[in-house]
């Protein structure tokens, strides 16, 4: 009946599902554990009509027109220059850390007095890594550096991935920019949106095909098995392209042990009245246990509901417990060496593709990830 079996329905598994029933023919089967489509991006109306994002805040940004093209024949567009401020005592900060920035955190004459060092040194638009800015002869450039670790960096990072401190690594923090412009935008790249009607329509759309079957509420472990390098569909042997966009370390029961990822604990609050913080995300960076705040009518264009939702992100260490779900791949070598082990398994198996975020155990955007399975969708035949 099928011959290519696609595991998750999040952006991997949509893309490359679409593009092997379209382009190849391919009579597609995707499985999805969860009662919906979209994977991560899900998103939804709450009781009050407000869009939300059930698994955080998503915006869609790229500079792949390949990418955006693909995605443009599922959606409309609601474009915006994502900014992120960070409040730090009173004041609301815009992040990363540039020109308006310098100018709100010191006062007229030493912020000017910056700012022509900083333009003169590295360049008007440049983005400066705070360990380049450690080196400079300027105690006053230094001491910029020392700001943003203090107050956008450190007790933000500490929550996130429940560090210490000293467990930090110094690479990491010593990339962390400046930037020398007054573009008070996050990303850099040309597109930044989210899908006008919200992304679960999208989805919809991506997956609405002749050769597409979706079945929810269906955990792939319940319908496939892998024995002596073959593979099981229903009890019987399936010879098909099998994709593969859940987590590694479950499909072969984490017989070496589970692989650690931080996980986060969304907690959504409506209120009424029309504004809660006018901004669509604001990072607590030195006080709250909580790392963001975000606003979602300010995300997804709804400006002129009635009432606001609000969610805040609480992260901790994932346990694989019921209902947990791993966020972030935690990027450390004996990590990456436990997942290679667990991908040793998969290589008995020709036709089985390990593609997504859990799959890889990587952390990628939206848009590497559709490209990431466009590209799979066309090296198979
Ligand atoms: C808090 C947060 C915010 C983010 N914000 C952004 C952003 O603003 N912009 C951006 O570009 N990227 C963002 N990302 C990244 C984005 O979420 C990922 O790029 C994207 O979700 C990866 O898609 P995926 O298909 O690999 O994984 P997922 O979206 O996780 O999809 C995998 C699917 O597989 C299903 N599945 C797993 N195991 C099984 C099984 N055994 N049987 C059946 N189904 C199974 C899951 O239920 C899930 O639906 C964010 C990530 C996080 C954690």
């Amino acid at each position: 009946m099928f011959d290519c079996i696609v595991v998750g329905a999040g952006i991997a598994g949509a893309t490359v599902a679409r593009k092997l029933a379209e382009e190849k023919g391919r009579k597609v089967l995707v499985i999805e554990r969860r009662s919906h489509i979209g994977g991560n991006c899900y998103d939804k109306p709450d009781d009050y009509g407000i869009l939300i994002h059930e698994y955080g805040p998503h915006i869609f940004h790229t500079g792949d027109e390949g990418v955006r093209a693909f995605l443009s024949r599922f959606t409309e567009w609601y474009d915006f220059g994502h900014e992120v401020v960070a409040k730090v005592g009173d004041q609301l900060i815009p992040v990363p850390f540039n020109l308006n920035t310098l100018h709100m955190v010191y006062d007229r004459d030493k912020a000017e007095r910056l700012e022509k060092k900083l333009i003169e040194t590295y360049g008007e638009g440049s983005r400066v890594p705070i360990m380049q800015l450690r080196e400079n002869e300027d105690a006053d450039v230094r001491e910029i550096a020392e700001y943003v670790y203090k107050n956008v960096f450190l007790y933000y990072t500490m929550k996130q991935w429940g560090q210490k401190p000293e467990e930090i690594s110094p690479e990491v923090t010593g990339r962390v920019p400046v930037v020398i412009s007054y573009d008070n935008r996050y990303f850099k790249d040309t597109y930044q949106s989210v899908p006008l009607h919200g992304f679960t329509p999208m989805f919809e759309q991506m997956l609405e095909h002749e050769n597409i079957e979706v079945w929810l509420n269906t955990d792939c472990t319940d319908v496939l098995s892998f024995v002596d390098g073959k593979i099981y569909f229903q009890g019987e042997e399936f010879t098909g392209d099998l994709v593969y966009t859940g987590a590694i370390d479950e499909l072969f029961d984490c017989r070496f042990g589970r692989l650690p990822y931080r996980s986060l604990d969304f907690q959504f609050e409506h209120l009424d009245v029309d504004s809660f913080q006018d901004h669509s995300v604001v990072n607590y960076t030195v006080s709250e246990d909580f790392t963001r705040i975000t606003e979602f009518k300010f995300l997804t264009g709804q400006k002129d509901a009635k009432g606001t939702t609000i969610v805040r992100e609480y992260p901790f260490a994932y346990t694989g417990a019921e209902g947990e779900i791993p966020y972030y791949a935690i990027l450390e070598e004996k990590n990456e060496k436990l997942y290679d082990r667990y991908r040793a398994l998969t290589e008995n198996y020709p036709r089985f593709h390990l593609l997504g975020r859990l799959a890889e155990y990587k952390y990628y955007n939206i848009d590497a990830m559709c490209r990431k399975a466009m590209d799979l969708a066309d090296a198979l035949d």
